[in-house]
């Protein structure tokens, strides 16, 4: 089998409702590039990336030379051709190699006719378990139930974040919840963190506010949380030195995504260890391969790991789910912003949730299919809306983050639809 081709397509896929986060904002749609690699036997292979426009998709076209005539099989070739480590210090392909990988992953699996599983280890698990991914959000158009008059309300008050959680577990069955947070005063967000805590107190917590807190906000806050059913706090304060200088001072584990997300400073982690778990990225990472070798490193030294969550459509998320289901060590659930989504590209999706896990699929590769029809509809709404500027707040114009902040949101004003 030999690639012949590469395609890449941008589109728009709406949220149920513009979503907060420290560093500004989703919204209310996430911008993806979907990524088909053609092999000479008529197979294409399903890959994503995250953003897009003309410019993903001119990089994606541009690798077609890089591409073209190699095996899919032949994965370790592939990552040296695509983003060596030394030529990525120039050319920065990391996030476009996942990508592709996922799309060679896919295309060895409809080739053989198995599931993108078990080319990597075999299943352990049939489903996943998910943590609710709670948000700040402004009142949206979509399709959310709790509004009572059609659209998603605004999630600002203690009230409205517990009203959210306690819908979100009644319609998917989520014992874990992990409040996004970096966006109101860290006092205010304890609040709401602890109303979670007294709502489901059966349930487990997680709290990541970016790294956007002081040393003195984060050991506050983890301090203040030791009493709770906590997973762990994740990336509360920025940086290894920042983590491991509040992993000496508080019980809760510490989480990262943000500064373990390469063999390098994961090596770096277990000389001098600064969080317990890593939140591992399928897109960060460069593959799904890659994730499996962290956290066979991982497992060896006693570092937990989970899955991350930086925004995903259904192909994505299947890169997740196999992931999810070939590693031994998944003590956490993993995270999906998945069930904020209004749509998605796949026949037959939204994947669904249920108790809150996810069943693998088990068709051959990743085991998803394009609908068409979707892809089309989304790539216009692309064309339509464009993107958006991740690291900035419609609702707050001129503003900008800064780490630690110093910024906050005002929680007594309402959140407007923007
Ligand atoms: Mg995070």
């Amino acid at each position: 089998m030999k690639i012949t081709g590469i395609r890449a397509t941008t589109v728009a896929v709406p949220l149920e409702a513009p979503l907060l986060h420290s560093n500004g904002a989703h919204w209310g749609r996430f911008v993806r590039t979907i990524v088909e690699v053609e092999a000479d036997n008529g197979l294409v292979g399903l890959g994503e990336m995250g953003g897009g426009g003309e410019s993903a998709e001119a990089a994606f076209r541009a690798l077609a030379p890089y591409l073209e005539g190699h095996d899919p099989f032949e994965l370790e070739a592939l990552r040296f051709k695509i983003a060596n480590p030394t030529a990525s210090l120039y050319n920065n392909r990391t996030q476009m190699l996942a990508a592709i990988e996922f799309a060679c992953i896919d295309l060895i699996g409809k080739h053989l006719g198995v599931p993108a599983y078990d080319l990597l280890g075999g299943r352990i698990r049939e489903s996943v378990p998910f943590a609710s991914y709670l948000f700040y959000r402004y009142p949206g158009a979509g399709t959310g139930t709790g509004s009572g008059s059609g659209g998603t309300p605004e999630v600002r008050t203690p009230d409205q974040l517990v009203a959210h959680a306690l819908d979100l577990k009644k319609r998917h069955g989520f014992t874990v919840h992990k409040l996004k947070g970096g966006v109101f005063p860290p006092a205010y967000e304890l609040e709401c963190y602890r109303a979670l805590a007294a709502a489901m107190p059966e349930d487990r917590l997680r709290y990541d506010p970016n790294a956007v807190l002081s040393m003195d906000e984060g050991l506050r806050f983890g301090k203040a949380i030791e009493d709770l059913n906590n997973d762990y706090l994740e990336d509360p304060v920025w940086g290894l030195e920042g983590l491991r200088q509040v992993r000496e001072k508080i019980d809760t584990p510490l989480a990262t995504n943000t500064v373990v997300v390469n063999f390098e400073q994961l090596a770096t982690n277990v000389l001098h260890r600064s969080v317990d778990v890593v939140l591992l990225d399928t897109t960060f990472w460069g593959g799904i391969r890659p994730c499996i070798k962290a956290a066979g490193i991982c497992d060896t030294f006693q570092i937990g790991v989970s899955v991350h969550s930086s925004g995903e459509l259904g192909i994505q998320l299947a890169t997740m789910l196999h992931l999810g289901a070939v590693l031994p060590n998944l003590t956490y659930s993993a995270d999906a912003h998945y069930h904020h989504l209004a749509g998605d590209v796949i026949e037959g999706g939204p994947f669904r949730y249920v108790d809150g896990r996810i069943q693998v699929p088990t068709g051959p590769g990743l085991g998803v299919t394009l609908d068409r029809a979707k892809v089309a509809e989304y790539a216009e709404l692309y064309k339509e809306l464009g993107g958006y500027a991740y690291d900035r707040d419609p609702g707050r114009p001129g503003w900008y983050p800064l780490v630690p902040n110093e910024r906050w949101a005002d929680p007594a004003t309402a959140l407007t639809a923007i």
